[in-house]
């Protein structure tokens, strides 16, 4: 039925919630549901689990910029259609996964792929750099410090050998937030790019008492730094910039408290969290550089800073350890001494249970 904007809730349809989850289901992953017996990663991006049906599914996982077009998803199902019946399905971190069910249809799916140029990289599996799990950033958001799609390209550029290879001790997962809003993972990744501000808020007064609710800006503040203020005739707010550590909360809450500047903002790289239960405990990740220029279109320091990084954990780091175990097992200080990172005032938490990170022990390595 047409929508009618003259009587808006005429045959409104509503609350239908998504399609059923298994109504895609290739009929293989259909037949099989909950009888999985065993998987293996047969090369880089190649999976095949076996049933206790004897059946077998085989998966190809591929790199996506995940911001896609039509056009690009509408190729995704022409080789779905060619090679997979008509399947496909995408991956919490955002690659692409075509399966067969015939060991034979594995070949001729990999050479299409392949034929592709770097369209379809296959990989993404085991140890590897897998997809950046990331966020909206100048595209689309209005709070950033900084751009996701970009960023991410040039890191994964770098990075690109380790998406199709196993050559890392353990995966690692790369994620980035353009704010610290953390829409994502960055909070929990093995390698996480932040956007930071560095400036407090420019209050726009006389906007202040017409666009926002007072109160909810106050409360958004996790210092406490701002409080009401009249100014002239408006009813606006202070903020006491010696409180102020640029979170942006505020901005969140009141467009009229702007604080995006092109040289005050950046990137902060966080470092050795983990959301698995494997071995040690899932932990957050953890400040490694506090602050590097945004240096678009390709962010070299960003990039170089984080390919060191994972590249000493790759030569230090024992078998199966993440990043957060490494770094763990040989203590901050060798983190900080064998990347070359230098150590900072702003490493050391300073926000109401701080006090738990800080030393209280007499081991530590000179
Ligand atoms: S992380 Fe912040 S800037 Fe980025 S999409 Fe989320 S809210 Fe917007
Ligand atoms: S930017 Fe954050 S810390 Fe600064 S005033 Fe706003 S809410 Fe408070």
């Amino acid at each position: 039925m047409p929508f009618d904007p003259s009587d808006i809730m005429k045959d409104r349809i509503t609350d239908i919630g998504p399609p059923k989850y298994d109504k895609f289901f290739p009929p293989v992953i259909k037949e099989n549901y909950g009888k999985w017996k065993y998987h293996e990663i047969l090369e880089p991006g190649v999976l095949v689990h076996v049933s206790e049906t004897g059946a077998e599914v085989y998966t190809v996982r591929v790199g996506a910029a995940r911001l896609l077009s039509v056009d690009l998803i509408r190729d995704i199902c022409d080789i779905a259609d060619k090679h997979c019946d008509g399947y496909v399905r995408w991956t919490t971190r955002n690659n692409i996964e075509f399966l067969v069910d015939d060991k034979a249809k594995l070949k001729p799916l990999i050479d299409e792929l392949k034929s592709r140029g770097n369209w379809f990289p296959i990989g993404g599996t085991g140890a590897s750099v897998t997809n950046v799990v990331h966020t909206q950033g100048w595209i689309h958001c209005h709070t950033p410090a900084i751009d996701a799609s970009g960023i991410v390209k040039a890191v994964m550029d770098e990075l690109f050998e380790y998406f199709g290879s196993h050559k890392l001790p353990a995966q690692v997962r790369i994620s980035l937030a353009c704010c610290l809003n953390m829409c994502g993972a960055v909070h929990c990744s093995d390698i996480a790019i932040l956007g930071v501000h560095r400036k407090p808020p420019i209050i726009e007064h006389e906007r202040v008492q017409n666009v926002c609710e007072i109160p909810l800006v106050i409360a958004a503040c996790p210092t406490a730094a701002i409080k009401p203020k009249k100014v002239g005739d408006y009813k606006s707010v202070e903020i006491n910039e010696n409180r102020c550590m640029f979170c942006g909360n505020c901005y969140t809450m009141c467009p009229a408290l702007p604080l995006a500047d092109g040289e005050g903002d950046g990137i902060a790289l966080w470092i050795g969290g983990k959301v698995s239960n494997s071995r040690v405990p899932p932990k957050f990740s953890k400040l490694a550089v506090p602050y590097i220029p945004n240096e678009p279109p390709r962010w070299p320091t960003t990039v170089q800073t984080i390919k060191k990084m994972l590249e000493t954990y790759a030569s230090d780091a024992k078998r199966y350890e993440r990043i957060g175990e490494w770094i763990e097992r040989i203590g901050w200080e060798k983190f900080f001494e064998k990347t070359g990172i230098e150590f900072r005032h702003e490493h050391i938490d300073d926000y109401r249970l701080a006090m738990t990170t800080w030393r209280t022990t007499t081991q530590f390595r000179f």
